[in-house]
């Protein structure tokens, strides 16, 4: 099962990827997790992307592209994978179109994640609070510039993956459960 996880920040996209691992066996690319483990270990990537990722903007497409390639061909992607994250502009959708294709792997499915902005907002800050471990991008004017990135130059892919017959849209603002629920539903 290969997959894409689509969705504004908070929609849940983390959380239904541990869900999609249980249920698939299949590891979940986050790029955000992987760009944060550079910046912890201080790569020259880590240092590079720190400051784009502390105003809530994109790390470039260059950047990523490479990162999720080199994932793709590790031997835990072979029974298939959940992207999270990624791709998030159109740019990166093509650039991931090309290395399936070199790859001779095809997605199955995107599943879309949708979330209405406020209810966003406080969740985010809700879930930092609580867990004690707010990002340095989770406080409320870098988040509110994460969904206007996302508005603008990653929800359109909503678009692009319709026009190839994959999205699956579902309300992320349901429980976790029953997100976890409809998500495997449609993907049945
Ligand atoms: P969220 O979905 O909550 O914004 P992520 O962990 O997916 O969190 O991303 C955090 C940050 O990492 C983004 O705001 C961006 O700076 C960077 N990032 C992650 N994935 C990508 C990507 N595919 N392209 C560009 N930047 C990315």
């Amino acid at each position: 099962m290969r997959l894409i996880l689509l969705g504004p920040p908070g929609a849940g996209k983390g959380t239904q990827a541990q869900v999609l691992i249980e249920a698939f066996g299949i590891p979940q690319l986050s790029t955000g997790d992987i760009l944060r483990a550079a910046i912890a270990a201080k790569t020259p990537m880590g240092l590079e992307a720190k400051a784009i990722m502390d105003r809530g903007d994109l790390v470039s497409d260059d950047v990523v592209n490479a990162i999720v390639s080199e994932r793709l061909d590790a031997d835990d992607c072979k029974a298939g994978f959940v992207l999270d994250g990624f791709p998030r502009t159109i740019a990166q959708a093509e650039a991931l179109g090309e290395m399936l294709d070199g790859k001779d792997m095809a997605l199955d499915a995107v599943v879309e994640l949708r979330a209405d902005e406020d209810t966003l907002v406080e969740r985010i800050l809700n879930r930092a609070k609580e867990s004690g471990l707010a990002r340095p991008d989770d406080n409320e004017e870098v988040i509110r510039n994460r969904l206007e990135v996302y508005r603008e130059l990653t929800e359109p892919l909503v678009v692009f993956y319709s026009n190839l017959g994959l999205v699956r849209s579902i309300d992320g603002m349901m429980a976790v459960e029953e997100v976890s629920a409809a998500i495997k539903e449609v993907l049945a």
